[in-house]
């Protein structure tokens, strides 16, 4: 049945393998970051055995599905867990990325021993204590725990604001870390690879939180495909259900699309267009690349996806299979959309 998506599994294995390989030898940790893949055993299973000392997710539903598989982790939380969560989370969760005193106390008074990872912004503006504001507020709230402990201190950037590591932010999170004593400095995700590359990561960072990396073998914040790793490790197959030459002008008054865009399209004059079932509810458009040279995504509705397939070489028809790599944003959808198929080839 389509659509699917085969997900090579080995692939991943390969990539995460040789991640921990490049990241251990300059005495950086891995923290394997599974929630791409809803927290999938097999993925968990993969990082694990190619040598990442922890797993990552950020919705404890993920991170308890990993348990009920036989998994141990141990797990991290690395989205700042809401406080009607931490009940949760308490008997499953080691590692606590945190930003907010509330936050802390309240882990600090319903879980044994937690170990906390304060979160400093560096400039990506999502979340954690400003870098100028992080030493006095984490020695605050170090002040107030009982039981947990603040064993390091964390940031992010890329996800949100698209911000790139460099020297100077790097030094925001390290001068941080001295100035609170935190044993472990973690980083993520996959852009901060760019910076272990040109050699401009500080040798204080102890930690670095990956998943686009091992997963899809690229960078989407450095927009490039990582050279050492593999890409093509989930592809998506979808079936054409039309077939016709059409002008590639729509006729008529232009208002909005379904999804409240106002579409522009190039006059390319008649064109061969297949329909693939498959849309917005299975996949981002924008983020498949056909494996048919010469194909073209053009667009999407709900679930309906438009590509013009003029200049594909082999012949198609009606029933035919179309096939893409897919970017994050893609594969996140498909991931989460009950209608695509999951495939794995271990
Ligand atoms: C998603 C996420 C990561 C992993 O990011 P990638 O770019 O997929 O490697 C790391 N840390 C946090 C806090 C995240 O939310």
């Amino acid at each position: 049945m389509f659509p699917r998506m085969i997900i090579d599994l080995s692939k991943i294995r390969r990539n995460s393998e040789k991640l921990v390989e490049e990241l251990n030898r300059r005495g950086i940790d891995m923290v394997g970051v599974t929630k791409l893949f809803m927290g999938e055993p097999l993925l968990a299973r993969a990082y694990l055995e190619s040598g990442a000392k922890i797993l990552a997710d950020s919705r404890h539903e993920n991170i308890i599905r990993m348990k009920t598989a036989g998994i141990d982790g141990p797990f991290m939380i690395i989205r700042i867990p809401p406080l009607s969560h931490i009940p949760m989370l308490k008997e499953n969760v080691e590692y606590y990325l945190v930003s907010e005193p509330e936050v802390a106390l309240r882990i600090d008074e319903e879980v044994r021993k937690a170990k906390l990872i304060y979160m400093v912004d560096v400039g990506d503006l999502r979340e954690g204590v400003m870098y100028y504001e992080a030493a006095e507020e984490i020695e605050k709230v170090k002040r107030s725990l009982k039981s947990a402990s603040i064993i390091g201190v964390g940031t992010n950037v890329g996800c949100f604001g698209g911000v790139l590591p460099t020297k100077e932010n790097l030094e925001r999170i390290v001068n941080v870390a001295k100035a609170v004593d935190a044993q472990i400095i973690s980083v993520g995700g996959t852009v901060y690879l760019t910076s272990l590359e040109k050699g401009e990561l500080p040798k204080e960072i102890n930690q670095m939180r990956i998943g686009e990396a091992a997963l899809l073998g690229t960078d989407v914040t450095g927009n490039r495909e990582i050279p050492y790793l593999e890409q093509g490790t989930v592809i998506l197959e979808a079936e054409i259900i039309e077939l016709k030459t059409k002008p590639s002008v729509p006729e008529g008054p232009i208002g909005y699309d379904s999804m409240g865009r106002k579409p522009v399209f190039e006059d390319k004059g008649k064109r061969l267009r297949a329909i693939i079932a498959a849309g917005e509810q299975d996949i981002n458009p924008d983020g498949l690349i056909p494996l048919d040279d010469g194909a073209e995504v053009i667009h999407s509705s709900s679930d309906h996806t438009i590509v013009d397939v003029t200049e594909v070489q082999r012949p198609l028809k009606v029933g035919d299979v179309l096939r893409f790599r897919m970017n994050y944003s893609a594969t996140l959808r498909a991931m989460t959309s009950p209608y695509v198929e999951k495939v794995w080839l271990k």
